[in-house]
């Protein structure tokens, strides 16, 4: 029971509830004293009507005709329910109809003060016998006479009787509708929150393929459904990928330790010699070297990405440093006879981490180099561009890629089926991205297969020159 109190469902069925049973009692209250003020206005008519009818009998038959009339008019109407009295603006009463049952009701000296001053008439409501009302009316009749007259307020105390009854009656009946048809409604609207967390509940890590149905009613609901949807398939593609990474990881951890194993196994089983053993150690050092390097390459993507880089960044001659690189670049070009080239007319000026620029540039190099068989071409040139950027190109007549996997030579340890038998670790081309990206620039790649490709390195341009 507390679970349901927290619930949505109730606390919204409660608000509706409240708010309808608060308004109904408002409507009902308003109503109630619209119909006693009509009453009352209509009872004050009567009783002014009964002093114009006196007024003309003073002016036909004088104080006497008045007297009688008093009698009989009270006679006639019931003397519980009306009487009249006759008196002069001291209070004197002359002339009265029966008035054992209004013996309560005193002449009020401050009103007919009042009323002296006035000059015409005043009501007054007063307490019978501790129960019930009666509205009472001073009225000037004829010069220096004044008509005191009172009726019982029966019709409005019946009135309020039988609308105390409706009135609980009625309540009962909105309270109990408003919770239900609250309660109804609700449920109705919140139908879809309880598919969502169904289907939320029914996600597990293996298990990332479940949507929430989506109406296509274009509501709130819908709404969140469609952002759910999306998210999980966010969440399946990272997941996916996670996973592939992982066993990328392995399977590229895997061959360099089977590597040093077998070198070691060997090395125990044929090593008779200190050259021997010399050897499985410089080969466990180059593989070591290699899963270090790898290792590292990792922890700098990763820290790159978070943010936590810790590069330092100054101005860079950005001719200079490609020149530099690619000069080291020169005799692998020329054992693997390839014609380099490299140039890059304009002096230009980035703001970067100079080892780190370095180290994105001479992947894509390194890289332009590695994938084009003997005889090819690898140019590298820069060129400023009109979006204030410098675009550092890297261009090869390699044998391009897949247009299928131009975006996916970027994810970790991606590496084309074609490359695997080239050294590498499948994290070149992201390291440089992140760098790149660091920097606020990116690598992007065009490519035809068996026709070359083209690796953009864009950095935004600094407008300074170093001293
Ligand atoms: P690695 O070169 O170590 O395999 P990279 O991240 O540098 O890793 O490159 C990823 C993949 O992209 C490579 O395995 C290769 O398939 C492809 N690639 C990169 N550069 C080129 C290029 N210049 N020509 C053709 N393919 C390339």
């Amino acid at each position: 029971m507390p679970d349901l109190f927290r619930t949505i469902s109730f606390r919204l069925t409660l608000w509706y509830t409240g708010i309808f049973s608060i308004s109904a009692c408002v409507a009902f209250v308003l109503f109630y004293y619209l119909a006693v003020s009509t009453l009352q206005d209509q009872t004050d008519q009567e009783l002014l009507e009964k002093a114009s009818q006196f007024s003309a009998v003073i002016q036909q038959s004088g104080l006497r005709g008045a007297s009688n009339l008093a009698v009989i008019e009270a006679q006639a109407a019931g003397e519980k329910l009306i009487f009249f009295r006759l008196l002069y603006p001291n209070g004197e009463v002359f002339a009265s109809s029966h008035m054992s049952y209004w013996k309560d009701i005193k002449v009020n000296q401050q009103l007919l003060d009042l009323l002296v001053k006035k000059k015409s008439h005043v009501f007054d409501t007063r307490t019978v016998d501790n129960t019930q009302k009666a509205r009472i009316l001073y009225a000037f009749v004829a010069r220096n006479v004044i008509l005191q007259t009172g009726t019982a307020m029966d019709l409005q105390a019946k009135f309020l009787n039988a609308f105390k009854l409706v009135f609980v009656v009625a309540m009962a009946f909105i309270i109990g509708f408003s919770a239900l048809s609250g309660w109804f409604l609700v449920r109705k609207a919140l139908l879809g929150v309880d598919t969502i967390t169904r289907t939320a509940k029914q996600i597990t890590g293996s298990n990332l393929q479940k949507r929430v149905p989506e109406t296509g009613s274009k509501d709130e609901l819908d709404h969140l459904a469609n952002t759910f949807n999306q998210m999980l398939d966010r969440i399946q593609t990272l997941v996916n990928s996670v996973r592939e990474m992982g066993d990328n990881i392995a399977h590229d951890l895997k061959s360099p330790v089977t590597r040093i194993r077998g070198a070691a196994e060997m090395a125990m089983i044929q090593g008779d010699t200190m050259d021997d053993f010399y050897a499985m150690a410089a080969d466990t050092i180059e593989e070591s070297d290699r899963l270090l390097d790898m290792i590292n390459t990792m922890l700098v993507i990763s820290r790159t990405e978070a943010g936590e880089s810790g590069f330092q960044f100054q101005q860079v001659d950005v001719t200079r440093m490609i020149q530099q690189a690619c000069d080291l670049f020169v005799p692998v070009a020329e054992d693997r006879q390839i014609q380099f080239t490299c140039s890059v007319a304009h002096t230009f000026y980035v703001n970067a981490d100079i080892k780190m620029l370095q180290r994105a540039f001479s992947n894509l190099v390194d890289n332009a180099l590695k994938y084009t068989d003997k005889g090819g071409q690898v140019r590298v040139q820069a060129m400023q561009t009109p979006g204030e950027n410098i675009d550092i190109q890297v261009i090869d007549s390699g044998p391009g890629i897949d247009p299928r996997f131009q975006e996916r030579i970027f994810e970790r340890f991606f590496r084309a089926e074609s490359s695997r038998n080239s050294p590498g670790t499948g994290l070149g081309l992201p390291l440089a991205r992140t760098i790149a990206q660091a920097h606020g620039g990116d690598v992007r790649v065009k490519s035809t297969p068996g026709r070359g490709s083209v690796f953009t390195l864009t950095l935004p341009y600094c407008n300074f020159q170093v001293i």
